[in-house]
């Protein structure tokens, strides 16, 4: 058994693991990252510039930098938007995610690889981490740690937030699908600069499809709630309208994305959540890289607030601030998600809306930069006079 105590453990080596994990031991703390791996994490890949900056990525990690977005209605309307002054990074998420973790141990975080399995107590009352190892090609070891606190960004299933945090258990799940493919030649059927996004019942019932450019490949996915719905079906009627159909398909995977923001992401003791695993996925667009990253920094400050003044009520501060910066924007998000993404002829309507040029910048401008864009307020009000109009039905979709 090992004797050494941790300040942190952190259980999970995605963004949201990563991140906090850097920061903490950025802060002077010691750090256990524990991560899985083994399993590339099925995803778009699509990075706003604001994390970029904030996160300090370099540029070689960006495989493509959409500059423009292409919005496809049921009825084939085609609104294309040239995102001014900034673009859409792709990352390929197995080459990210080890750059994080990689940039976290260089600063001094031990790293290993094991499956966490469970928690005990010590006699002293420290939080034993208890985890499975592979040793060698076949044999697995259990393995344990100690830790002063943990942080627990294991994803959307999360193991440590089901055993430690109150009504995780009850997180609803949306599931997202894709596919990657061989890119073509650009022509007029893929751009490698445009992401495609589809808004069509045929493809999601209540969620959208895309088609990202990666470079020498394309990310081309669909989402739903609807457990009964064949996303992989989907997925290939997604291909032939978009003319994709015969490209080498090189992985297919699927996964789910959280609905919304747990009401409790820590104990108010020792554990505290960040990423999927508190719940923290954009509602409309399944958004999660860029949250999950802020998120991990969030409970990282929560955590060095606790050890600092021993008051581990403080643990609540990540969920709280997290949620007083963007709680309004998901809150915006999942009521646009409900109304806009509910049948065809709301989805011919908000494809329309696309075509306004103040909906365009001020869409992207948010997407960018994560703030609700203030500088414009008459753009805001045309937008809202416009909505009224579609609404009503006075705009012909
Ligand atoms: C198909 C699909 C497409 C998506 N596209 C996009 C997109 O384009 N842009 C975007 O921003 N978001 C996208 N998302 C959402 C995004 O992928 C997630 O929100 C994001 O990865 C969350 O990061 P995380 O670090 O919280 O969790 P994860 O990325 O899931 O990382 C969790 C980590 O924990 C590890 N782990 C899990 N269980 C254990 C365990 N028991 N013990 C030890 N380690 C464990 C895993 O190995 C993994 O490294 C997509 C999601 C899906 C499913």
């Amino acid at each position: 058994m090992d004797t050494k105590t941790y300040d942190v453990v952190v259980v999970g080596g995605g963004p949201a693991g990563a991140s906090a994990a850097n920061d903490l031991v950025l802060k002077g703390r010691s750090v256990l990252l524990l991560d899985r791996q083994g399993r590339i994490k099925p995803c778009g890949g699509a990075i706003p510039p604001r994390l970029i900056k904030d996160f300090d990525i370099p540029d070689h990690l960006l495989v493509a930098k959409a500059r423009k977005a292409r919005m496809i209605s049921p009825k084939d309307n085609r609104v294309d938007i040239p995102i001014e002054g900034g673009f859409v990074g792709m990352v390929n998420r197995h080459e990210f995610d080890e750059w994080l973790r990689q940039r976290a141990q260089s600063n001094g975080v031990d790293r290993q690889q094991g499956t966490f399995d469970r928690f005990t107590q010590d006699a002293d009352g420290v939080r034993r981490v208890h985890y499975e190892a592979r040793e060698g090609k076949s044999s697995v070891v259990q393995k344990s740690v100690r830790a002063r606190f943990v942080i627990g960004a294991d994803g959307a299933r999360s193991e440590v937030a089901r055993q430690a945090v109150e009504g995780a258990e009850k997180t609803k799940y949306v599931f997202a699908y894709h596919e990657i493919v061989k890119a073509p030649q650009p022509s007029a059927a893929h751009d490698p600069d445009r992401c495609d996004v589809y808004y069509r019942g045929t493809l999601s019932p209540d969620f959208y499809g895309w088609v990202f450019p990666h470079g020498d490949t394309m990310s081309i996915g669909t989402g739903s709630a609807d457990k009964g719905y064949s996303l992989r079906a989907s997925v290939g009627r997604l291909r032939e309208a978009a003319g994709f159909q015969n490209l080498e398909t090189l992985r297919c995977e699927g996964a789910p994305i959280p609905l919304k923001p747990l009401p409790k992401w820590d104990n108010g003791l020792d554990v505290v959540l960040a990423g999927d695993a508190a719940g923290v996925v954009a509602p409309a667009s399944g958004e999660g890289i860029y949250y999950a990253m802020i998120g991990g920094r969030y409970a990282a400050d929560a955590v060095e607030n606790c050890i600092v003044t021993g008051n581990t009520k403080n643990l609540k501060n990540a969920r709280k601030s997290f949620m007083k910066v963007h709680g309004q924007v998901f809150w915006v998000l999942g009521m646009m998600q409900y109304f806009w993404y509910s049948s065809d002829k709301r989805r011919e309507r908000f494809v329309k809306i696309c075509e306004d040029k103040d909906v365009q910048r001020l869409t992207f401008d948010a997407y960018m930069n994560k703030e609700l864009v203030r500088k414009d307020p008459m753009a805001h009000v045309r937008i809202f006079f416009k909505d009224l109009a579609h609404l009503f039905g006075l705009i012909k979709a």
